[in-house]
């Protein structure tokens, strides 16, 4: 049996193909994240970037998001080891840091479905950071990171 790729190449030997797949489409990277500065803590809300369309659990301008959000970041297998507010269950992330793959991701079941069962995916009733005042972001904390 061959190994598959994500166990025998390195982030930046991957194609462009199999470094898109190893997206599991969860939008965790596409919520609202605060830090506290002190502690280093990461907050993870339930509010989403102004361009993420939580029913579809998509970016609605990817093409363009870099220049459109001035935070939004294109991951690299440069920064993917780096950026810690991005969740543990990303496949850049654990890669990156030399884990594998969990076991409930799509390139192993065969199934998207399954980032949604396994709890990693964000939920549809997310609200937008358009419509959420600054100030009230804090009381939107669902979780550490
Ligand atoms: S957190 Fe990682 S796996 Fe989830 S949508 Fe973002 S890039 Fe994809
Ligand atoms: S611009 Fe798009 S990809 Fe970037 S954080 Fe917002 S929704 Fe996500």
């Amino acid at each position: 049996m061959t190994q598959p790729f994500w166990e025998t190449k390195s982030l930046a030997e991957m194609s462009q193909a199999e470094w898109e797949s190893l997206c599991d489409g969860c939008g965790r990277c596409c919520l609202y994240i605060l830090h506290n500065e002190e502690t280093g803590d990461v907050f993870e809300t339930d509010v989403g970037c102004t361009l993420f369309d939580a029913k579809k659990r998509r970016c609605r301008d990817y093409e363009n998001r870099l220049t459109r959000v001035s935070d939004c970041v294109q991951l690299t297998p440069e920064n993917a080891k780096t950026l810690s507010w991005m969740p543990d269950s990303c496949a850049y992330r654990r890669l990156a840091n030399g884990k594998t793959l969990p076991d409930w991701h799509p390139l192993i079941t065969g199934d998207p479905a399954s980032v949604e069962r396994a709890g990693i995916a964000v939920s549809p009733d997310l609200i937008s950071e358009d419509d959420i005042d600054d100030a009230l972001l804090e009381s939107r904390i669902t979780k550490t990171r």
